[in-house]
């Protein structure tokens, strides 16, 4: 529907009238540990007063049913309008929630209970993080913040408040409450700290536990590229030896959670590594049935980088860091060593060498690899290894 045919709602400001007439305000600020001038302005009133203009003209709308608007990114936050009544700006010519027009200037909200938020506009902020979605506001757009402590929340997840409780069993056996003070506490879950509000905390005083809202729901139980088996969560254990992490080969703070080995092999990650894209999918497999070729050793963990594979069974290969030979091939993907990757290296004096990835595959994707008809002579140990 033409938004002009629609009943103007003249009591209020397009919200790039809100802010345009408002003095500029400075406060020293910082960005990555960078300074910068932040420049800001307080947007105080939402309705129409003796300073208005009469430029921006409002309309309120409503779509009918099935109708699609031509424009459906908000002027204000740049997000799209999903509801069916929304505002337009004849001035602006665009659209713009109805949050993003109806916002209060002040805004106590249960995210920051400390201090209450105020509205502002500027073109960068210290923090434009949304502490309740993670997005990034664009430039130039309203915010509710605080100055103190650097808190962003943005217009439309202000509307939707937090679950100041959460109560997951199978993470903590008690029920987590919302920790709002910004902190340099690690997460029992990933062990790491976020002291930007850039992840929500949750915690259980009674025990001392505090998590990430985003750690909550992990995976229990995974499959990794690294390792032949399925890796399972594990909380902090004082009783446990800690390993090195199969992808970063740092040392695991017991402190916090692993995944580690369900078949018992010294073998484990920190959560943030298992977790990375390249290493596993983050499915959860707990309850899955295992496929055949999980329960397939393609190589024994021997520890301390050492590992006795398949494809060399006389002995036992060794991780070497940055290695860079371009005269030498890897004995399973057969292309040159040009990268300074990790590679797994025979510790007799065999001429046996594999990319650390290649070291890791599982059986199936081997196969995957292998074109039986063009058999490069590099290859053979693999191709009697497939072929067995
Ligand atoms: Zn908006
Ligand atoms: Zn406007
Ligand atoms: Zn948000
Ligand atoms: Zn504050
Ligand atoms: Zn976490
Ligand atoms: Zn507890
Ligand atoms: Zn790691
Ligand atoms: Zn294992």
């Amino acid at each position: 529907m033409d938004p002009l045919n629609q009943v103007r709602s003249c009591h209020l400001l397009c919200p790039k009238e809100r802010y345009e007439k408002e003095k500029e305000h400075t406060k020293p600020a910082k960005i990555s540990g960078q300074s910068f001038q932040f420049n800001y302005r307080i947007v105080k009133t939402s309705c129409f007063n003796e300073n208005s203009n009469n430029l921006h003209s409002l309309f309120h709308c409503s779509k009918k049913e099935g109708e699609e608007i031509f424009y459906d990114t908000c002027e204000n936050c740049h997000m799209k309008i999903e509801t069916d009544t929304y505002y337009f700006c004849s001035y602006c010519n665009g659209p713009y929630h109805k949050e993003c027009v109806e916002s209060p200037s002040i805004y106590h909200s249960s995210d920051h209970p400390k201090h209450p938020l105020q509205l502002l506009w500027s073109e960068q902020y210290p923090n434009s993080r949304c502490c309740s979605c993670q997005g990034y506001c664009p430039f130039s757009c309203l915010l509710y913040y605080c100055l103190v402590c650097d808190f962003a929340l943005d217009v439309i997840c202000s509307r939707k408040p937090i679950s100041l409780k959460i109560y997951n069993p199978k993470r903590h056996k008690h029920t987590l409450h919302y920790f709002p003070r910004k902190s340099t506490l690690a997460c029992d879950v990933c062990g790491l700290v976020d002291d930007d509000y850039s992840h929500l905390l949750y915690t259980c005083l009674l025990c001392d536990f505090f998590v990430h809202k985003r750690c909550i729901d992990l995976p229990y139980v995974i499959k990794v590229s690294r390792h032949n088996h399925r890796l399972a969560f594990t909380p902090s254990n004082p009783f446990k030896e800690s390993a090195d992490c199969g992808v970063c080969y740092q040392k695991i703070d017991i402190n916090y959670g692993e995944y580690s080995c369900v078949k018992g092999c010294i073998y484990a990650m920190h959560s943030r590594c298992a977790l990375r894209r390249d290493v596993s999918d983050g499915k959860e497999l707990e309850g899955e049935p295992e496929e055949t070729y999980e329960n397939t050793k393609i190589f024994e963990d021997k520890g301390d980088g050492v590992i006795l594979h398949q494809g060399h069974p006389c002995h036992q290969i060794k991780l070497e860091k940055q290695f860079h030979d371009e005269n030498k091939h890897c004995q399973a993907c057969m292309l040159p060593f040009y990268g300074d990757g990790n590679v797994y290296r025979c510790m007799q004096s065999c001429d046996f060498i594999l990319h650390e990835s290649c070291a890791y595959l599982p059986r199936v994707k081997q196969f995957m690899l292998h074109a039986c008809s063009s058999i490069d002579p590099r290859a053979r140990v693999y191709h009697k290894l497939l072929h067995v």
